[in-house]
C-alpha cells in the first residue's frame, strides 16, 4: 500500500502540511533529505504575529488572521509543547527618522482590527525598560508571540505520525516524473516512491525540483545571519523589533536570538564580520544591557523568497496532483498553519476556505510548457 500523499521537505511548511492532512485522515509520507528543521525552519526567529513589520501584502491578510487563530485552536494537539512566549511585539524607534518609519506598522495592525498602542519615548521606556533611554516612539502589537521552532516542526510531525503518517530521513528527491496530469513516481537516492498526491515543500530548493517540469518558479534563497547569546535571567517576553528588519527575542531558555537582514547571496551560508558588527552595534545601541552579554553561536538560514513576495501554494499547472507549498520568505512560520490547512483542503475537498488564487503557481504559467 503506498501513501496517499508524499510531502517533500521536513521544514515547518512540509510538517504543517503533514499535520493538517493527517487531521483529515490522510496518510502522509514526509521525505526529508537531511533531518527535521535543517533548512530555514531551524534558523528562524519563529515570531508569529498578526501583521509583521508594516508590510503584510493585501492577499496575505486573511491568512495572517487565520494562521494566528489556528495556533491557539490546535495548541492542545502539540507534543512537545511549543514553548510559546506570549508577550506581544514592541516595534521601537531610536530616533525621529525611525519614528516615521514605524508608523505604517501601527496603521497596518489597526486596519487588521488589532487594538495596538502608539507610545511616545517615555511611555515606551516605562513599558519596556530594556530599551535605551533615547527611544523616541514605539508601537505595541499584543497579537504576537514566539515559539521554539524545533519544537513546532516536531509537534506538527509527531501529531501526523500518531495518525499513521510516516517520515523518512536521508532521502533526497532527485526527480519527480509526471505524465497525463499524474505524478508517476518520485525518484530519490533511496529508490522510487509512489503516492496519489505529491506536495513540494522544499523551501529555497523548490525551484530545483520544479524546473525540470518546465515551471520556472522564481523562489530564491535569502540569507539571514543570526547571533545567539548565552542564557540570561528572564528579562522580557516581548519580541523587540527595530527598523531595517532587526529583532530580538529571549527564548524560553533565556538566550537572546538577534537577527536579521535579508541578503541575496545564493546558498552561501558564511557568517560575515560585517553583518555581525552591524548587528552588534544596532542591538547594543537599542538594548544597552546586551553589551555585557556573551555571544554563544552564529548561524545563517535561507528564507525561500518569491520574486513577488507572495508564497506559492497550489497545484502545478499541467499536474493537478502535484501541489506546491513554498516561497514563504520571511514569514513561513507565521503562515505555516494556514498553508497546511489550505493544502489539506485542496487535496481533500478540492477547494479552500480562504481565497488562495493570488498564491497559485499559475501566476507564472505564461513561462510554462509542461
Ligand atoms: C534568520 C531567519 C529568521 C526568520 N524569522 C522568521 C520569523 O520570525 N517568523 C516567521 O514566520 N518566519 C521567519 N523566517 C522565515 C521562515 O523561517 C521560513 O519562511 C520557513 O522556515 C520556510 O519553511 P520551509 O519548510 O518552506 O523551508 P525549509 O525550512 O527550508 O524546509 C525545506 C526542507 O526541504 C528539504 N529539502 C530540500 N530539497 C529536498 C529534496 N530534494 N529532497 C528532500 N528534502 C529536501 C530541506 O532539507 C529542508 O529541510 C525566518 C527565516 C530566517 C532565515
Amino acid at each position: 500500500m503506498h501513501p496517499e500523499v508524499i510531502i517533500i521537505g521536513g521544514g515547518v511548511i512540509g510538517t504543517a502540511c503533514a499535520y493538517f492532512l493527517a487531521q483529515r485522515g490522510v496518510k502522509v509520507l514526509v521525505l526529508e533529505r537531511n533531518h527535521l528543521g535543517c533548512g530555514a525552519s531551524g534558523s528562524t526567529a519563529a515570531i508569529i504575529s498578526i501583521s509583521g513589520s508594516g508590510s503584510t501584502l493585501e492577499p496575505l491578510r486573511p491568512l495572517s488572521l487565520e494562521s494566528y487563530r489556528l495556533f491557539s485552536d490546535h495548541e492542545q494537539n502539540f507534543d512537545p509543547a511549543l514553548e510559546i512566549i506570549r508577550g506581544g511585539a514592541l516595534y521601537a524607534a531610536m530616533d525621529a527618522q525611525e519614528a516615521v518609519a514605524i508608523r505604517p506598522f501601527y496603521d497596518e495592525i489597526r486596519q487588521m482590527g488589532i487594538d495596538c498602542r502608539l507610545l511616545d519615548g517615555k511611555e515606551a521606556l516605562d513599558f519596556e525598560p530594556l530599551l535605551a533611554p533615547q527611544v523616541t516612539a514605539a508601537v505595541f502589537n499584543p497579537a504576537s508571540f514566539h515559539v521554539n521552532p524545533f519544537r513546532l516542526g516536531e509537534a506538527y510531525l509527531n501529531a501526523a505520525l500518531r495518525q499513521g503518517g510516516r517520515v523518512a530521513y536521508g532521502v533526497k528527491v532527485q526527480d519527480i516524473v509526471v505524465a497525463n496530469d499524474r505524478v508517476v513516481k518520485v525518484v530519490t537516492n533511496r529508490g522510487d516512491y509512489q503516492g496519489d498526491w505529491v506536495v513540494v515543500a522544499a523551501g529555497a530548493h523548490t525551484p530545483q525540483l520544479l524546473s525540470p517540469l518546465g515551471l520556472p518558479i522564481p523562489i530564491v534563497p535569502a540569507r539571514g545571519q543570526v547571533i545567539l547569546t548565552e542564557a540570561c535571567p528572564r528579562m522580557t517576553d516581548r519580541v523587540l523589533l527595530f527598523v531595517d528588519h532587526l529583532y530580538a527575542r529571549q527564548t524560553a531558555s533565556g538566550n537572546f536570538y538577534l537577527g536579521s537582514h535579508t541578503e541575496f547571496v545564493g546558498f552561501d551560508n558564511r557568517i560575515t564580520l560585517q553583518k555581525l558588527t552591524t548587528f552588534a552595534r544596532a542591538f547594543t545601541r537599542a538594548i544597552p544591557l546586551l553589551a555585557r552579554v556573551r555571544a554563544l553561536r552564529f548561524f545563517a538560514g535561507f528564507r525561500p523568497i518569491c520574486e513577488d513576495n507572495l508564497p506559492v501554494i497550489g497545484p502545478l499547472p499541467g499536474c493537478s496532483k502535484l501541489v506546491v507549498a513554498s516561497g514563504h520568505g520571511r514569514t513561513g512560520v507565521r503562515f505555516s498553519a494556514s498553508t497546511g490547512k489550505a493544502v489539506s483542503e485542496l487535496i481533500v475537498d478540492g477547494q479552500t476556505e480562504q481565497p488562495m488564487e493570488a498564491f497559485s503557481p499559475r501566476r507564472f504559467a505564461e513561462n510554462v510548457a509542461v
